[in-house]
């Protein structure tokens, strides 16, 4: 099997059969075996009957039904698990991804990278609010993480089977599949593209499923707001100082400050920024202890002359 394509479905019905169609045309033009893999997130319209109807018509078409709504990034981590490709193709269903750049991804995979993701120029028919806040999200959370994960780039990508075996084996159970893909490093590509409208039908993502994504992003990359306690422990510390030093001037050398005054300022605090400073060395901890459980291997080989099986 030369192509997998993974392709996570909730509620597209008024979508699958362009899309399949579109994806047909594309994969038989470029003369590779391949198989087109609809995960159904629980979808509440006819998308799943559509579904097994293609699969009659089409041996290339198979499916993964999930018994309910488990989102989008565990939608495309139950489709790899199932593609059994040289190169994995992830494409969203509702046709914002362009079917007909999987042959330059594709060719562009063959120039020896291991990622090729398809990054937008433009995003057509999304509010504004849709696209600030996106922006926003990928510039916060390459300023916040430390793994480079490129900016304005959906899931829409070509892998090779290396990567795809890896995102498969990694155990987190919050995931976040692009930045997970960034991890793996190896040699990583983009080719751009203008972002199409939806075809039909409207977007999946709430503002609360989009906010549960980008928490889980951040969190899973980076401990940068554990962090933040300690910052600010730091910043309460030096303001009691100088409080400190005023209260105490007030008193010895002004005298006129009211019974009582100075201690509580001076223990208020003194203890807020001795608080702050202690949940930041917890947090720190946290947050080791967080990257252990994560479980991430410590390195990954890209290529080696070292035969283990010697
Ligand atoms: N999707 C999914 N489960 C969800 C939400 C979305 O499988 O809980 C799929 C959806 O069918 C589409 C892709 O993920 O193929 C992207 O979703 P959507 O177009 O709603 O997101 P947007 O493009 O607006 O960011
Ligand atoms: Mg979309």
């Amino acid at each position: 099997m030369d192509i997998s394509v993974v392709i996570p479905v909730f509620n597209e019905a008024e979508n699958l059969s362009k899309l399949s169609v579109e994806l047909n045309r594309v994969l038989q033009s470029m003369n590779k075996s391949y198989e087109l893999i609809f995960v159904n997130d629980g979808s509440k319209d006819k998308s799943l009957s559509i579904i097994k109807s293609l699969a009659v018509e089409n041996k290339a078409v198979k499916y993964v039904d999930l018994s309910k709504n488990f989102g989008h990034q565990i939608a495309v981590f139950a489709g790899l698990n199932k593609a059994s490709g040289n190169a994995i193709v992830i494409i969203d269903a509702d046709l914002q991804d362009p079917p007909k750049l999987i042959a330059d991804l594709y060719t562009k995979l063959q120039e020896g990278f291991d990622v090729v993701y398809a990054k937008r120029k433009e995003r057509k028919g999304e509010s504004w609010h849709k696209k600030l806040t996106a922006k926003y999200f990928y510039r916060a959370m390459s300023y916040l993480s430390d793994v480079e994960i490129p900016l304005d780039t959906g899931d829409f990508r070509i892998i090779s089977k290396r990567v795809k075996d890896i995102i498969i084996s990694l155990p987190e159970t919050n995931k976040f599949i692009r930045g997970q893909i960034a991890w793996t490093g190896f040699n990583q590509t983009y080719i751009e593209y203008e972002r199409q409208e939806r075809f039909a039908g409207k977007t999946n993502y709430s503002y609360a499923k989009m906010f549960h994504f980008a928490w889980d992003g951040i969190t899973s990359f980076s401990v940068t707001p554990l962090r933040l306690a300690t910052i600010l422990g730091f910043i309460v510390s030096l303001l009691a100082f100088f409080v400190i030093c005023y209260t105490l001037y007030q008193k010895y050398i002004n005298g006129n400050v009211v019974p009582g005054w100075s201690s509580i300022m001076i223990s208020i605090l003194f203890l807020g920024g001795v608080q702050l400073i202690c949940l930041g060395i917890i947090g720190e901890y946290i947050g080791r202890i967080l990257e252990n459980v994560k479980n991430r291997p410590k390195y990954i080989i890209q290529d080696t002359n070292i035969d283990d099986k010697a």
